[in-house]
């Protein structure tokens, strides 16, 4: 089984954790970014990753993952090619907002669910993925994913997390960023300016 100590490793050694100034999606500045896709994009880092996290939920006895597009379906591909199981995905609708399963893609009432995701930070999108099982009548008895950013996502689950790394990304606003008050440029990820 793989210690945390060698995911953050292989993280870092990708260049998907980063230390540095940043401005979050949600506005709010970290000295810490995590861009899962650069890691990703090694198939055999995805699969060996991922298949440490099959063997974790392994025991919950799943016969589907679900994962929330896009960012879960690489790992939820992954967990259920290890398991030897299906893998689907619910898609944002754009008009209403709200997760759905389309493509024909279904779950049957006794299928036993395990929800999937690369990263856990408040646990919106994977929660939002498991409440579309529940419509029908299909139990999801956990959730997984690589990393879980933080602890208060734990709020929305009735089933276990499980996760190959746990790291406390910490954030502020403008006016309490450390970095801000030292003048260090921000890095905006995922825009080209730096
Ligand atoms: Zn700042």
């Amino acid at each position: 089984m793989i210690e945390s100590f060698e995911v953050m490793k292989i993280f870092k050694d990708k260049g998907a954790l980063l230390n540095g100034h940043f401005r979050l999606s949600s506005g709010l500045h970290s000295d810490q970014y995590l861009q899962c896709a650069l890691l990703l994009q090694f198939p055999d880092l995805a699969e060996r990753l991922c298949t440490e996290l099959a063997f974790k939920i392994r025991e919950l006895h799943p016969s589907v993952i679900i994962s929330p597009a896009i960012g879960g379906i690489l790992v939820g591909q992954e967990v259920a090619r290890a398991l030897k199981i299906r893998a689907i995905f619910t898609e944002r609708n754009r008009e209403t907002d709200k997760m759905e399963l389309r493509r024909g893609f279904s779950v049957q009432s006794n299928d036993r669910v395990v929800a999937v995701e690369d990263v856990i930070t408040t646990g919106v999108s994977i929660y939002e993925s498991t409440q579309v099982i529940e419509q029908f009548g299909a139990s999801v008895v956990g959730v997984g994913c690589l990393v879980q950013r933080n602890q208060q996502a734990v709020k929305y689950f009735n089933s276990p997390i499980y996760s190959l790394l746990q790291i406390a990304v910490q954030s502020w606003t403008m006016e309490e960023c450390p970095a801000c008050q030292k003048n260090i440029p921000i890095i905006k990820p995922g825009s080209r300016a730096k």
